[in-house]
């Protein structure tokens, strides 16, 4: 038996095979061919098998994300079927004599030029497709595979890290746990994993390991262990620990259907965190009292290009009619930092998490943040839509979102579009800056959600993302939580209303803290949201909140 010790980020047992997952090189290795027949005959396997596994994956998107989202694969079919592609290529092979990859790269660096070059936006977007159906054919024929696990069987995935943009491929059930041999807690993978509710551990040094790969395994989640050939007490041991996990999951049943009241009669509204439409079913699961964090931007990092207009709209109508009526706090795109899509070309950034990125991106590029607008807008009909801006630093950032959406209404007013008249626009407190001016921001909105996850990295300098900051990442720093207090202050001062959506809010110590303080709201991952409730059902405000604002606060 082999034992690799990491740090845990959700805890869970699980049993498995391991598969390693590995970045393959992109680069093209050009060489001379001898018959141009054999490698065209090469390239239109590869073309086959392209327009299969596009055929899979339409069929496999229409379960998951509906036909309008699932479109994008027949596209990328048609244009594989293209003949001024196809001939392109085989004349590359034919008159230079060269390998079909390089033909194939060489294809697409032209079209993606001349697309580019198109007058018409949406001409200009398909360079976007051109290079993704490229890229698959390289992949098929180079042997490698195309990023996503291969996998029938669910696999425990051992990576060195993983970027959003990796992890939204997966296919999530045939997914066990991560181990990573790098990480942080807070990043977006980890919080996938705690979103998934799956065993995951970060910081394993030395897991990365090829022979690791399809060897049975067993992850201990709370403990950060990954147990490689486990012996039979190993075996033993964790069968016993994931039946345990098992009836203690079972035992927050009865909280079901309940009220998240204190003992002294103090209510607050528990809300579940989401990532796309196919959450649903575990807040609904877990009885979640609304949605108080969609975070939009997954929908973006799905798609090989901006997801259109219709796009966003059936998804943003799914979540909010799902949820008959409950409020649904939808994100506005928080893209950038390791949140990061291709086809957005952002720009080389010394330090991306305080560069161009979420409503910053919104307000350069108001088209982007239009076609949102417009699909929220429209798909406000079908439940109770609140719609949250992240990133928010300065009054004059939600002065001009304010004045886009003005624009947004007058727009779908003069089409003759319906839209509900009684959607909240609140922020997400997530920099120092906007919880010091939440007086002023709550005078423009209705509500705020506390990203403690960014405000503790911005207000303590301590990137969230970094491995090795350890304990300078501090989510109870007193500075943070004073920051949290002023903000629920300001906010009441004005009848905003406050929640939590970061990390924090299912943290057990800090719950008593934010109840103390007076928060209205917390949004967790689905899975958490039972054992908060029981938390705050055990809670008294009266009889703790001296103690825990002195022991905190330091007031
Ligand atoms: C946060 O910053 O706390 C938050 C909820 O947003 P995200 O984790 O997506 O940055
Ligand atoms: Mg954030």
């Amino acid at each position: 038996m082999i034992t690799v010790s990491g740090r845990s980020v959700c805890s869970g047992v699980s049993f498995g095979p391991v598969f390693v997952f590995s970045r393959e090189e992109s680069t093209i290795k050009r060489h001379h061919i001898e018959s141009s027949d054999d490698e065209i005959a090469r390239f239109e396997a590869a073309r086959k098998q392209a327009i299969d596994e596009l055929g899979t994956l339409y069929r496999k998107a229409i379960n998951e994300v509906g036909e309008a989202n699932a479109m994008i694969f027949q596209i990328h079919q048609m244009m594989l079927e293209d003949l001024d592609y196809i001939e392109a290529i085989k004349n590359i092979i034919t008159d230079q004599l060269i390998n079909a990859e390089t033909a194939v790269g060489q294809t697409c660096d032209n079209f993606v030029q001349m697309f580019r070059a198109m007058d018409d936006s949406y001409m200009r977007e398909r360079s976007a497709d051109v290079k993704d159906v490229s890229e698959r054919l390289i992949k098929i024929l180079s042997g490698r595979d195309n990023g996503a696990i291969i996998s029938d069987k669910p696999v425990i995935v051992v990576a060195d890290d993983l970027v959003p943009s990796e992890t939204v491929q997966f296919d999530k059930s045939k997914i066990l746990a991560f181990v990573t041999e790098s990480g942080a807690t807070n990043s977006h993978t980890s919080i996938l994993a705690r979103m998934m509710n799956i065993p995951a551990v970060i910081g394993a040094k030395g897991v990365l390991n090829k022979d690791f790969h399809g060897k049975q395994a067993i992850i201990d989640g709370s403990e950060g262990i990954l147990y490689i050939d486990p012996d039979e007490a190993t075996v033993k041991k964790m069968t016993e620990k994931k039946k345990d996990i098992e009836n203690r999951a079972k035992a927050l049943e009865c909280l079901k259907g309940l009220k998240s009241i204190t003992k002294d009669g103090y209510q607050i509204e528990l809300c579940a965190n989401i990532t796309n439409v196919l959450d649903i079913e575990s807040v609904i699961k877990n009885d979640a009292e609304g949605i108080g964090l969609f975070r939009s931007e997954f929908l973006y990092l799905e798609n090989v290009n901006y997801p259109s207009e219709e796009t966003q709209f059936g998804a943003y109508k799914e979540v909010l009619s799902r949820m008959q009526g409950k409020r649904v706090v939808i994100r506005t795109l928080d893209i950038g930092a390791d949140k990061n899509a291709a086809y957005f070309h952002m720009p080389q950034e010394g330090n991306p998490a305080l560069g161009i990125r979420a409503v910053r991106i919104c307000i350069r590029q108001k088209d982007i943040f239009k076609t949102q607008l417009r699909a929220l807008y429209r798909a406000s009909v079908f439940g109770r839509l609140a719609i949250m801006f992240p990133m928010i630093a300065s009054e004059w950032e939600v002065l001009k979102i304010l004045e886009i959406i003005d624009e947004v209404k007058k727009e779908l007013t003069a089409e003759k579009v319906e839209f509900s008249d009684n959607i909240e626009l609140g922020c997400m407190i997530e920099t120092p800056s906007a919880a010091v001016i939440s007086d002023i921001l709550s005078k423009h909105l209705d509500f705020f959600s506390i990203g403690t996850n960014d405000l503790t990295q911005y207000t303590l300098a301590a990137d969230r993302q970094n491995p090795d900051i350890g304990e300078f990442y501090d989510i109870r720093h007193i500075s943070v939580l004073r920051l949290i207090d002023t903000v629920i202050k300001n906010a009441h001062k004005n009848n905003t209303w406050v929640g939590i959506c970061g990390e924090a809010s299912s943290d057990e110590e800090l719950i008593e803290l934010f109840l103390a303080m007076g928060i209205d709201e917390l949004s967790v991952t689905p899975s958490a949201v039972l054992s908060v409730r029981k938390k705050i059902t055990e809670t008294s405000v009266s009889e703790i909140k001296d103690n825990v604002l002195g022991r905190y606060l330091n007031f």
